[in-house]
């Protein structure tokens, strides 16, 4: 059996974004239920033992959690390639400093649109000003360390894509540049968690589709050497699904704030799963026995058309989580697949919601009267007692 390269640490699913479109499970872990420092550093140790390369601090905001240098050190002892996965919100220029002589690798900051109005009604909250500040200190230790030869903090900037702001996607991606980050990763909304909760405002139309494919390509072709630009398309308008998760128990691991060591973020949703807990095993019994990491690895589980299909290796089925949920079976195939004998399910979708354009006016209307005029639009995600 293959080790994992990744693993995905959700700190905490505390947050003071509401995210629209945040994958986070719909039922949160409590801080009272989250796992201690030294918890998370024996993970670690054992996830480097294990052979994972990367380490993803998510979460939940994982700035929620103030001994997060500490963890971010014991990443660097274990020698594991760290990545910060953030908001920016509760990062001052001192705890950046502290992150980075911990020895964080990289940082991943997310932004929810190209200016203050649109970007706070997203996240639910007054974020964006602090992420451009923020940003700009991210510059100021890239060209510190540039100068004194030092260990360089990578740079990614994160951009999820919906129907309410795919339509400023040039703008967005022009205020991106600004910031001078090493790549830009344009990842459309997946339908899980809040996200799937708001399907209906989020789901983009073909045609804003096909615009943003041609703006990314402008931007990847102008911008090549400079900046690299990864997109995550959506899957209910593509042919084939992804193959999720690189495949079930193939390269990645996943442990909530509680513990639990899941196959990816969203299987908690799948209904009779036993999800093994780093409190009670080892990290490599769990990757090597846990029943949840073996129920959909290799290919012994799939249902035709997947069973004999050419493309099983590359795709692995698609989801199971997203089987699942749309179509209350784990092991059918993933229903993005036009092959797969419930893919109306996705026609309808695409058909039912995907016809109408953005909120009008979005683009120049402020924080406050974008939430006034969409009161009950959709649902903001809460936050974990
Ligand atoms: S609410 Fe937003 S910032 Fe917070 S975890 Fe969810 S997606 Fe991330
Ligand atoms: S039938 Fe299964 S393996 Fe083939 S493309 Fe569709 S989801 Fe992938």
């Amino acid at each position: 059996m293959p080790n994992p390269l990744a693993l995905i640490a959700e700190i905490t699913h505390r947050c003071p974004l509401h995210c629209v479109y945040c994958s986070n499970p719909l039922e949160l872990t409590s801080r009272n239920e989250e796992l201690a420092t030294a918890d998370w550093l024996r993970i670690f140790a054992e996830a480097a033992a294990l052979g994972v390369l990367h380490l993803h601090l998510t979460g939940g905001e994982p700035l929620a959690r103030p001994d997060l240098a500490e963890m971010i050190e014991g990443a660097r002892q274990s020698r594991l390639y760290t990545n910060l996965i953030t908001s920016g919100v509760g990062l001052s220029r001192e705890r950046l400093a502290q992150f980075v002589e911990a020895g964080l690798d990289h940082i991943q900051l997310s932004f929810q649109d190209s200016s203050g109005g649109p970007a706070n009604w997203i996240a639910g909250a007054r974020a964006h000003a602090h992420k451009l500040e923020l940003a700009a200190w991210i510059r100021e230790h890239q060209i510190r360390e540039q100068q004194t030869g030092e260990r360089r903090i990578a740079f990614t900037v994160n951009l999820v894509v919906h129907r309410q702001n795919i339509d400023h996607l040039e703008e967005m991606i022009a205020a991106l540049e600004a910031l001078h980050p090493d790549r830009m990763e344009i990842a459309h909304a997946q339908y899980y968690g809040w996200a799937l909760q708001n399907r209906s405002a989020l789901l983009p139309t073909r045609a804003q589709l096909d615009r943003a494919v041609a703006v990314v390509a402008a931007a990847e072709e102008r911008l090549r050497g400079k900046v690299r630009i990864d997109m995550v398309v959506p899957d209910y308008h593509a042919r084939f699904p992804k193959a999720c998760m690189g495949g079930w128990g193939r390269q990645l691991l996943l442990i909530d704030p509680a513990g639990r060591a899941l196959p990816c973020h969203a299987a908690g949703v799948i209904p009779g799963m036993f999800f093994d807990n780093v409190r009670d095993h080892p990290l490599a019994w769990i990757w090597q026995n846990s029943a949840a990491f073996q129920k959909f690895r290799g290919e012994a589980w799939m249902p035709e058309p997947c069973r004999s299909c050419e493309r099983r290796q590359e795709d692995f089925g698609g989801c199971r989580c997203q089987a699942f949920l749309l179509t209350g079976d784990a092991s059918a195939t993933d229903p993005v697949c036009e092959l797969a004998p419930l893919h109306h399910l996705i026609e309808d979708a695409v058909r039912e919601h995907a016809t109408a354009g953005p909120v009008p006016a979005a683009r120049e209307a402020s924080f406050h009267a974008l939430q006034e005029n969409t009161a009950g639009f959709w649902s903001y995600r809460t936050d974990p007692k």
